[in-house]
C-alpha cells in the first residue's frame, strides 16, 4: 500500500513484564482510534481489554503465551473492520516503542536501527526487568509491521540535561564509570508531557519556565524543571531511589541493606524483592499499595494507614522543598499520575507546609481537581495536570520519522 503523505496512524506499544498496553493514534487530531492492554502473559487466563474510539469497550480471554503472541492479539485486533483505514491508507503508518532505560547515549527518541537495538540490550543490565521486555516487544512488533519505521522513546531521556553534580554518587570515581553507576532518572516522557502541558496552558515559553514536577503514580518520581529542562530528579541509577512508592522503599540509609544481609542473612535477591515489591505503601499499610485503600482506611482511624500516608507525604515535601531550594525561582508545582491527579488530601498534605516558597493552596480548588489549585495570592502556582505518555510517545514517534 502507498504511504500516506505523512504518517497518521501511530501504534505506541508499552510493554511490561507480563502485560503490553497498546494505543493506536490517528495524528490528524491525536485521537485515540483503540486503546487496551493485553494482560497476564505468560499466567494463567491471559485477556484482552481494550476500547475502541472512546465507545464501546470489552474484555476477552486470549491465547496467549508469550509477548510475540500478545502483539499478534493486537496486530489481529487492530485489524478488525471497524478500525479500517480510509482506502489506500495503511492501518499503522509507524509505531512508537516505549524503552525505560537509554542510558548516556540517549537525550531523544530514536529511529529504531540495529545500533539502536544493540544499544538497548547493552543496556539490560541497568534495567534488568524492562529494557529486555521492551526490546522483545521492538523485535516482534518489526516482524508484524516490517514495512513500517518504529521509533524508541526513553524513559530516561529527558533527564540527559541533568548536571553531573546532581547525577554523580559520591563514591569510586572509575568504578561507576565501569558499571555506569550513576543518576539517570525515570517516569522522562510523562515529567515531559506535563512540562510542556504547563508552558502551553501558562502561555509561557519554555526557557522561560521553572518547575517542579510530581508524579505520584503507583511509582513516584519528582523532578526539578529549570528552562523547561530536568535540573535533578529524585529517581536515580534505577527506579528505587527517592519517594515512597506502591511497592518500593525509595530512599533508604544504604547501611540497612548492608544489616540485612548480615543479621537477617539475607541474599542479593532476598533484599531486591524487599525493597523493591515488598516495600513502600504496601509495607507500611501492611496490606495495599493502593492510596484510594490507605487514605480510606486511615480516615476511619486505621494508625497504620495514617502513617503510610504521612511518610509518603512527608518525603514528597522533602523534594519538592529542596528542589526549590536549587531552582531559586519556582513559577509552578506540578502534580500528575494516579496519586497526583485525583488525590486531593494528598496534594493538600504535600502543600501544607510549603507556604514558605510561597505555595498556597486552595481548598476548593483543590477539592474539585481544578487545573489551578493555588489560591490567588499564592506567588507559585500549584496545577494538576493528567499526564499523557502514550500520546507524548505517538507524537515523538512522529517527530523522528518526519526529522529522518
Ligand atoms: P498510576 O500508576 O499513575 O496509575 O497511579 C496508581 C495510584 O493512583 C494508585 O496508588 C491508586 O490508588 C492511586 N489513585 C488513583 N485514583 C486515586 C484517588 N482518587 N485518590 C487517591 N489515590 C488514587
Amino acid at each position: 500500500l502507498p504511504m500516506a503523505d505523512s504518517p497518521k496512524r501511530v501504534l505506541v506499544i508499552n510493554a511490561g513484564s507480563s502485560s503490553i498496553k497498546f494505543c493506536l493514534y490517528d495524528m490528524e487530531n491525536e485521537f485515540p482510534l483503540t486503546r487496551g492492554i493485553v494482560e497476564r502473559i505468560g499466567l494463567d487466563d491471559p485477556r484482552l481489554s481494550y476500547t475502541i474510539k472512546d465507545a464501546t469497550s470489552a474484555t476477552e480471554p486470549v491465547a496467549v503465551k508469550d509477548h510475540r503472541d500478545a502483539l499478534r492479539v493486537i496486530a489481529q485486533h487492530i485489524d478488525r473492520p471497524e478500525l479500517s483505514p480510509p482506502a489506500g491508507h495503511r492501518a499503522v503508518d509507524a509505531v512508537g516503542h516505549r524503552v525505560v532505560h537509554g542510558g548516556e547515549k540517549f537525550s531523544q527518541p530514536v529511529l529504531i536501527d540495529e545500533d539502536v537495538k544493540r544499544a538497548i540490550r547493552e543496556y539490560f543490565p541497568l534495567a534488568p526487568l524492562h529494557n529486555p521486555v521492551n526490546y522483545r516487544g521492538i523485535e516482534a512488533c518489526q516482524e508484524l509491521f516490517p514495512d513500517v519505521p518504529h521509533a524508541a522513546v526513553f524513559d530516561t531521556a529527558f533527564h540527559q540535561t541533568i548536571p553531573p553534580e546532581a547525577y554523580t554518587y559520591a563514591m569510586p570515581v572509575e568504578l561507576c564509570e565501569r558499571h555506569r553507576i550513576r543518576k539517570y532518572g525515570f517516569h522522562g516522557t510523562s515529567h515531559r508531557y506535563v512540562t510542556l502541558e504547563a508552558a502551553r496552558i501558562l502561555k509561557t515559553s519554555l526557557d522561560q519556565l521553572n518547575l517542579i514536577t510530581c508524579h505520584l503514580g503507583n511509582g513516584c518520581s519528582i523532578t526539578a524543571v529549570r528552562s523547561g529542562k530536568s535540573v535533578d530528579t529524585s529517581i536515580g541509577f534505577t527506579p528505587l531511589e527517592g519517594l515512597v512508592m506502591g511497592t518500593r522503599s525509595g530512599d533508604i540509609d544504604p547501611a540497612i541493606v548492608l544489616f540485612l544481609m548480615r543479621h537477617e542473612k539475607m541474599t542479593v535477591d532476598d533484599v531486591d524483592e524487599l525493597l523493591n515489591k515488598k516495600s513502600g505503601l504496601l509495607a507500611l499499610s501492611g496490606s495495599t499499595n493502593d492510596m484510594r485503600d490507605i487514605l480510606e482506611a486511615a480516615s476511619s482511624g486505621d494508625t497504620r494507614a495514617a502513617l503510610a500516608v504521612e511518610v509518603f507525604v512527608h518525603r514528597a515535601r522533602k523534594y519538592v522543598g529542596a528542589f526549590a531550594a536549587g531552582l531559586g525561582r519556582l513559577d509552578a508545582l506540578i502534580f500528575t499520575a494516579g496519586i497526583g491527579e485525583n488525590s486531593s488530601p494528598i496534594r493538600e498534605a504535600v502543600c501544607a507546609e510549603l507556604e514558605i516558597l510561597g505555595i498556597q493552596l486552595d481548598s476548593e480548588r483543590n477539592q474539585a481537581n481544578e487545573t489551578f489549585v493555588n489560591t490567588d495570592s499564592s506567588s507559585v502556582k500549584v496545577m494538576v495536570i493528567p499526564t499523557d505518555e502514550e500520546v507524548m510517545i505517538a507524537r515523538d514517534t512522529l517527530s523522528v520519522i518526519e526529522n529522518s
